[in-house]
Protein backbone atom coordinates (compact mmCIF):
# COMPACT_ATOMS: atom_id res chain seq x y z
CA UNK A 1 0.00 0.00 0.00
CA UNK A 2 1.18 3.74 -0.68
CA UNK A 3 3.09 4.85 2.28
CA UNK A 4 2.11 8.23 3.47
CA UNK A 5 3.52 10.89 2.54
CA UNK A 6 6.24 12.34 4.58
CA UNK A 7 6.81 15.94 5.91
CA UNK A 8 10.44 15.68 4.49
CA UNK A 9 8.93 16.90 0.89
CA UNK A 10 9.11 20.28 2.06
CA UNK A 11 12.36 20.26 4.35
CA UNK A 12 13.50 19.67 0.44
CA UNK A 13 11.63 22.95 -0.64
CA UNK A 14 13.04 26.27 -0.43
CA UNK A 15 11.35 29.68 -0.40
CA UNK A 16 11.85 31.29 -4.16
CA UNK A 17 12.37 34.53 -2.16
CA UNK A 18 15.51 32.83 -0.46
CA UNK A 19 13.65 34.18 2.92
CA UNK A 20 15.14 31.08 5.26
CA UNK A 21 12.03 31.90 7.59
CA UNK A 22 9.48 32.22 5.25
CA UNK A 23 6.36 32.13 6.82
CA UNK A 24 4.52 30.01 4.05
CA UNK A 25 7.22 27.50 3.82
CA UNK A 26 6.64 27.00 7.61
CA UNK A 27 2.68 26.87 6.90
CA UNK A 28 3.33 24.32 4.35
CA UNK A 29 5.11 22.44 6.73
CA UNK A 30 2.86 22.25 9.52
CA UNK A 31 -0.44 21.60 6.91
CA UNK A 32 1.86 18.49 5.48
CA UNK A 33 2.07 17.26 9.15
CA UNK A 34 -1.45 17.40 9.26
CA UNK A 35 -2.17 15.72 6.67
CA UNK A 36 -0.17 12.89 7.20
CA UNK A 37 -1.60 12.50 10.44
CA UNK A 38 -4.76 12.36 9.29
CA UNK A 39 -4.44 10.28 6.63
CA UNK A 40 -2.98 7.80 8.93
CA UNK A 41 -6.39 8.02 11.05
CA UNK A 42 -8.37 8.01 7.89
CA UNK A 43 -6.92 3.89 7.56
CA UNK A 44 -6.56 3.25 11.33
CA UNK A 45 -8.99 1.81 13.93
CA UNK A 46 -9.72 4.07 16.80
CA UNK A 47 -10.08 1.27 19.23
CA UNK A 48 -7.46 -1.62 18.30
CA UNK A 49 -4.43 0.79 16.36
CA UNK A 50 -5.17 -1.97 13.32
CA UNK A 51 -6.29 -0.77 9.75
CA UNK A 52 -9.67 -0.56 9.24
CA UNK A 53 -12.78 -1.45 7.10
CA UNK A 54 -11.86 1.42 4.67
CA UNK A 55 -8.27 0.52 4.38
CA UNK A 56 -9.18 -3.35 4.18
CA UNK A 57 -11.78 -2.70 1.38
CA UNK A 58 -8.88 -0.56 -1.17
CA UNK A 59 -6.36 -3.14 0.24
CA UNK A 60 -8.08 -6.33 -0.71
CA UNK A 61 -8.69 -6.01 -4.30
CA UNK A 62 -4.91 -4.26 -4.49
CA UNK A 63 -3.72 -7.31 -3.12
CA UNK A 64 -5.22 -9.62 -5.47
CA UNK A 65 -4.64 -7.84 -8.24
CA UNK A 66 -0.75 -8.32 -7.43
CA UNK A 67 -0.70 -11.68 -6.11
CA UNK A 68 -2.23 -12.76 -10.16
CA UNK A 69 0.12 -10.86 -11.95
CA UNK A 70 3.40 -11.97 -10.03
CA UNK A 71 1.96 -15.70 -9.40
CA UNK A 72 2.29 -15.47 -5.77
CA UNK A 73 -0.08 -16.96 -3.29
CA UNK A 74 -2.49 -14.60 -1.32
CA UNK A 75 -4.38 -15.77 1.93
CA UNK A 76 -6.71 -14.12 3.66
CA UNK A 77 -8.20 -15.39 7.73
CA UNK A 78 -11.22 -14.17 8.97
CA UNK A 79 -11.19 -13.60 13.30
CA UNK A 80 -14.63 -13.95 14.85
CA UNK A 81 -14.45 -13.39 18.82
CA UNK A 82 -16.38 -16.06 20.11
CA UNK A 83 -19.98 -15.70 22.49
CA UNK A 84 -18.42 -11.62 22.49
CA UNK A 85 -21.92 -10.73 23.19
CA UNK A 86 -22.40 -12.78 26.69
CA UNK A 87 -18.84 -11.47 27.24
CA UNK A 88 -20.34 -8.02 27.43
CA UNK A 89 -22.88 -9.07 29.03
CA UNK A 90 -20.98 -10.62 31.85
CA UNK A 91 -18.00 -8.05 32.21
CA UNK A 92 -19.25 -4.75 30.80
CA UNK A 93 -18.80 -2.74 27.40
CA UNK A 94 -15.22 -1.26 28.73
CA UNK A 95 -13.99 -4.31 29.43
CA UNK A 96 -15.20 -5.75 25.99
CA UNK A 97 -13.62 -2.97 24.24
CA UNK A 98 -10.40 -4.09 26.50
CA UNK A 99 -10.49 -7.56 24.86
CA UNK A 100 -10.81 -6.19 21.70
CA UNK A 101 -7.78 -4.34 21.95
CA UNK A 102 -6.01 -7.45 24.09
CA UNK A 103 -6.73 -9.92 20.74
CA UNK A 104 -5.99 -6.71 18.39
CA UNK A 105 -2.03 -6.86 20.42
CA UNK A 106 -1.57 -10.75 20.31
CA UNK A 107 -2.71 -10.38 16.32
CA UNK A 108 -0.21 -7.81 15.71
CA UNK A 109 2.67 -10.29 18.03
CA UNK A 110 1.55 -13.28 15.81
CA UNK A 111 1.70 -12.18 11.98
CA UNK A 112 4.70 -10.73 10.00
CA UNK A 113 5.25 -6.96 9.12
CA UNK A 114 3.92 -8.08 5.38
CA UNK A 115 0.68 -8.72 6.75
CA UNK A 116 -2.35 -6.10 7.19
CA UNK A 117 -4.39 -7.07 10.02
CA UNK A 118 -7.61 -4.91 10.16
CA UNK A 119 -10.39 -4.78 12.32
CA UNK A 120 -13.12 -5.60 10.18
CA UNK A 121 -15.85 -4.17 12.69
CA UNK A 122 -17.31 -5.41 15.77
CA UNK A 123 -15.56 -8.28 17.26
CA UNK A 124 -14.72 -9.35 13.78
CA UNK A 125 -11.02 -9.13 12.28
CA UNK A 126 -9.71 -10.04 8.92
CA UNK A 127 -6.01 -10.64 8.12
CA UNK A 128 -4.65 -10.19 4.91
CA UNK A 129 -1.09 -12.52 4.28
CA UNK A 130 0.49 -11.82 0.80
CA UNK A 131 3.17 -14.04 -0.72
CA UNK A 132 1.69 -17.04 2.10
CA UNK A 133 -0.13 -20.13 0.65
CA UNK A 134 -3.22 -21.99 2.56
CA UNK A 135 -0.67 -24.70 4.12
CA UNK A 136 1.31 -21.50 5.68
CA UNK A 137 -2.15 -19.68 6.39
CA UNK A 138 -4.18 -22.27 8.48
CA UNK A 139 -0.65 -22.69 10.38
CA UNK A 140 -1.04 -19.00 11.16
CA UNK A 141 -4.55 -19.03 12.10
CA UNK A 142 -3.67 -22.19 14.57
CA UNK A 143 -0.90 -19.90 15.97
CA UNK A 144 -3.45 -17.37 16.56
CA UNK A 145 -6.18 -19.05 17.84
CA UNK A 146 -3.89 -20.93 20.50
CA UNK A 147 -1.94 -17.04 21.50
CA UNK A 148 -5.72 -16.09 21.88
CA UNK A 149 -7.01 -18.98 23.96
CA UNK A 150 -3.91 -19.10 25.91
CA UNK A 151 -3.32 -15.63 27.15
CA UNK A 152 -6.21 -14.72 29.57
CA UNK A 153 -6.97 -10.89 29.74
CA UNK A 154 -6.58 -9.70 33.42
CA UNK A 155 -9.17 -7.54 35.11
CA UNK A 156 -9.01 -6.72 38.37
CA UNK A 157 -8.46 -10.37 40.42
CA UNK A 158 -9.95 -12.31 37.56
CA UNK A 159 -8.02 -13.78 34.57
CA UNK A 160 -10.65 -14.13 31.80
CA UNK A 161 -9.90 -16.30 28.77
CA UNK A 162 -11.58 -15.39 25.48
CA UNK A 163 -11.41 -17.73 22.15
CA UNK A 164 -11.78 -16.92 18.61
CA UNK A 165 -13.20 -18.65 15.56
CA UNK A 166 -11.08 -18.57 12.48
CA UNK A 167 -11.63 -18.71 8.51
CA UNK A 168 -9.02 -19.48 6.25
CA UNK A 169 -8.35 -19.50 2.22
CA UNK A 170 -5.97 -18.75 -0.36
CA UNK A 171 -6.91 -16.33 -3.05
CA UNK A 172 -6.52 -18.82 -6.54
CA UNK A 173 -5.37 -15.72 -9.16
CA UNK A 174 -8.28 -16.61 -11.40
CA UNK A 175 -10.12 -13.48 -12.33
CA UNK A 176 -13.38 -15.22 -12.03
CA UNK A 177 -12.65 -14.80 -8.37
CA UNK A 178 -14.06 -10.95 -7.18
CA UNK A 179 -12.72 -9.89 -3.90
CA UNK A 180 -16.59 -10.12 -2.61
CA UNK A 181 -16.36 -13.94 -3.73
CA UNK A 182 -13.10 -14.65 -2.18
CA UNK A 183 -14.00 -12.64 1.38
CA UNK A 184 -17.47 -14.61 1.17
CA UNK A 185 -15.73 -17.96 0.79
CA UNK A 186 -13.27 -17.57 3.92
CA UNK A 187 -16.38 -16.58 5.61
CA UNK A 188 -18.45 -19.66 5.07
CA UNK A 189 -15.30 -21.20 6.96
CA UNK A 190 -15.60 -19.16 9.80
CA UNK A 191 -19.26 -20.28 9.80
CA UNK A 192 -18.67 -24.01 9.34
CA UNK A 193 -15.72 -22.88 12.58
CA UNK A 194 -18.61 -21.61 14.78
CA UNK A 195 -20.84 -24.50 13.78
CA UNK A 196 -17.84 -26.80 14.58
CA UNK A 197 -18.34 -25.93 17.91
CA UNK A 198 -15.95 -22.36 18.20
CA UNK A 199 -12.36 -21.52 19.32
CA UNK A 200 -10.86 -23.67 16.09
CA UNK A 201 -9.87 -23.22 12.70
CA UNK A 202 -11.51 -24.19 9.40
CA UNK A 203 -10.37 -24.04 5.54
CA UNK A 204 -10.47 -25.55 3.04
CA UNK A 205 -8.60 -28.90 2.96
CA UNK A 206 -4.65 -28.99 1.71
CA UNK A 207 -3.85 -31.50 -0.50
CA UNK A 208 -1.45 -34.08 1.40
CA UNK A 209 2.32 -34.06 -0.04
CA UNK A 210 2.14 -36.90 -0.32
CA UNK A 211 -0.13 -36.93 -3.06
CA UNK A 212 1.23 -34.09 -4.90
CA UNK A 213 5.30 -35.52 -4.53
CA UNK A 214 4.33 -39.67 -4.63
CA UNK A 215 5.15 -41.65 -8.12
CA UNK A 216 3.13 -44.30 -8.58
CA UNK A 217 5.03 -47.27 -9.90
CA UNK A 218 2.84 -46.97 -13.41
CA UNK A 219 4.22 -43.38 -13.28
CA UNK A 220 7.95 -44.23 -12.48
CA UNK A 221 7.19 -47.12 -15.29
CA UNK A 222 6.40 -44.44 -17.88
CA UNK A 223 8.94 -42.43 -16.89
CA UNK A 224 11.63 -44.89 -17.40
CA UNK A 225 9.87 -46.06 -20.39
CA UNK A 226 10.10 -42.76 -21.89
CA UNK A 227 13.61 -41.67 -21.11
CA UNK A 228 14.92 -45.24 -20.85
CA UNK A 229 16.56 -47.51 -17.89
CA UNK A 230 19.42 -45.56 -17.71
CA UNK A 231 21.72 -48.54 -18.41
P1 LIG B 1 -20.45 -15.84 18.04
O1 LIG B 1 -19.61 -16.75 18.87
O2 LIG B 1 -21.46 -16.59 17.23
O3 LIG B 1 -19.63 -14.92 17.19
O4 LIG B 1 -21.29 -14.96 19.05
P2 LIG B 1 -21.09 -13.44 19.43
O5 LIG B 1 -21.84 -13.20 20.70
O6 LIG B 1 -19.64 -13.10 19.45
O7 LIG B 1 -21.73 -12.71 18.18
P3 LIG B 1 -22.87 -11.64 18.09
O8 LIG B 1 -22.85 -11.15 16.67
O9 LIG B 1 -24.17 -12.19 18.60
O10 LIG B 1 -22.46 -10.48 19.06
C1 LIG B 1 -21.37 -9.65 18.80
C2 LIG B 1 -21.20 -8.75 19.98
O11 LIG B 1 -20.05 -7.90 19.82
C3 LIG B 1 -22.39 -7.84 20.20
C4 LIG B 1 -21.79 -6.47 20.33
O12 LIG B 1 -22.31 -5.83 21.47
C5 LIG B 1 -20.32 -6.72 20.52
N1 LIG B 1 -19.51 -5.63 20.01
C6 LIG B 1 -19.41 -5.21 18.71
N2 LIG B 1 -18.58 -4.15 18.63
C7 LIG B 1 -18.14 -3.89 19.88
C8 LIG B 1 -17.26 -2.90 20.43
O13 LIG B 1 -16.69 -2.04 19.76
N3 LIG B 1 -17.03 -2.95 21.78
C9 LIG B 1 -17.62 -3.90 22.58
N4 LIG B 1 -17.34 -3.90 23.87
N5 LIG B 1 -18.46 -4.82 22.08
C10 LIG B 1 -18.73 -4.82 20.76
MG1 LIG C 1 -18.48 -13.29 17.65
MG1 LIG D 1 -19.26 -11.39 14.60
Amino acid sequence: MESPASSSHVASLSCPLGDTSCQFLQELSTLRQEVDVLKEQVRTDALTGLYNFRFFSDALPLEMERASRSFQPLSLIVLDIDHFKGFNDRWGHEVGNRALSHVAQLIGLTIRKLDFACRFGGEEFVILLPNTDLRQAMNVAERLREIIANTPLLHEQDSITITASLGVDEYRGNHSDSPESFLERVDAWLYQAKHAGRNCVNGPVIPSADVSTTVTIEEKDALFGAFGSGD
